[in-house]
């Protein structure tokens, strides 16, 4: 199929006589794909309530039909829809964090066909505060089931280039929106059990939802590797580059001098095999690397960039052809817990302690 792409201006997507948005509306009425932008990632949308729109999705991305889709909505009234039991707490972190980057899972309602949740019997929901996502969700009057929108295990897009680069003819529609706020997917918290639980961080990070509601937990399979996650897409290779990805982390003792040497000793032994290099790393410490490609991700403080920041970068090295590369870590509270679930996922767990 021919995918016809559009931008959308997101400070003028309230206006009323916005003709793009109203094709859009058309197609997700009529069963059809739209990729849109959201604050956190690009999202590929069909009809959540439309079984054959959600196969098209797990088509279209070549996405396992046992991960289940988010479903984004434009009021809280609409999480009673397609939800029960939902708990005063839940309630709480709607109110304070809807619209946003923050996804709950609920037990779902009879209505919402197994195929977009993967068959489990609970849901997933998110309210996008995007001024797209958003106009175009209410505007369709349709519940939209958007997974990120890039082919299955490749970095999520952040931007309208990566996901024609993923999902071109295969999609009806691209709407370009501009780059994503946040660059990484929503936080998602399991509502269903008596303790919330985290199944994968984001910028929601746990202290902001403990300030909310009190004590949450994470899901075991985050620290663990070998248990099995909750969030059944978080078993799955990730957020990868084609590239061989190892982070490279100070053990006891361990300076960030020692990182910065031992990182540029392995990329220079695998330049010396004829391989193309690359090192993923902060500001400060970027002059003093030597490979073939040295991306900077920001300032080791400034979370928020690293994260905007770090899919754009696994696929510039994918365009470059990297064929090995390093990474500094990142710690492992707040936003950078996010960050390193992220880059854990994308080296496969290759970390190198120095
Ligand atoms: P993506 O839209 O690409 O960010 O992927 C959605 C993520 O949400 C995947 O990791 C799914 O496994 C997770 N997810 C969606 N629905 C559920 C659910 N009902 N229970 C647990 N995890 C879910
Ligand atoms: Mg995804």
């Amino acid at each position: 199929m021919d995918t016809r792409y559009v931008t959308i201006d997101p400070a003028q997507a309230g206006r009323e006589d916005c003709e793009e948005l109203r094709e859009a509306s058309r197609i997700l009425q009529a069963g059809g794909l739209v990729a849109f932008p959201t604050e956190t990632v690009y999202g590929l949308g069909g009809n959540a309530l439309d079984a054959d729109a959600s196969r098209k999705i797990y088509a279209a991305k070549g996405r396992p039909s046992d991960n289940p889709l988010i479903i984004h909505i434009a009021e809280t009234e609409q999480v009673k829809e397609i939800a029960v039991h939902i708990t005063e707490k839940a309630e709480q972190l709607m109110d304070v964090f809807w619209p946003g980057p923050l996804t709950l899972i609920f037990r779902k309602k009879e209505l919402v066909p197994d195929s977009t949740t993967g068959g489990l019997k609970t849901v997933a929901v998110r309210m996008p505060s995007h001024p797209v996502a958003y106009e175009l969700i209410s505007r369709s009057g349709i519940m939209i089931a958007a997974p990120s929108a890039n082919s299955s295990g490749r970095p999520s897009p952040t931007c309208a280039a990566h996901v024609r680069e993923d999902l071109d003819g295969k999609i009806d529609m691209l709407i370009d929106g501009g780059a994503c706020k946040y660059g990484i997917e929503s936080t998602i918290v399991d509502m269903t059990g008596e303790v919330p639980t985290i199944l994968r961080p984001g910028y929601i990070t746990k202290e902001m939802l403990e300030e909310v509601i009190g004590p949450v937990a994470y899901d075991e399979a985050l620290s663990d590797p070998s248990a099995p996650p909750k969030a059944p897409g978080m078993k799955y290779t990730h957020y990868a580059p084609k590239g061989e990805l190892t982070i490279v982390e100070a053990g006891d003792g361990a300076s960030e001098q020692d990182v910065i040497c031992r990182i540029n000793q392995l990329a220079e032994e695998r330049r010396q095999q004829g391989y193309r290099t690359g090192i993923l790393a902060t500001a400060k410490n970027a002059v003093y690397y030597r490979a073939d490609e040295v991306l900077t991700l920001g300032e080791r403080e400034d979370e928020w960039m690293i994260s905007a920041n770090l899919y754009r970068c696994l696929r510039d090295f994918d365009e470059r052809g990297v064929e090995y590369i390093y990474s500094e870590s990142f710690r492992s509270e707040g936003l950078g817990r996010a960050i390193m679930n992220r880059l854990l996922k994308a080296a496969g767990h290759r970390v190198l302690l120095v």
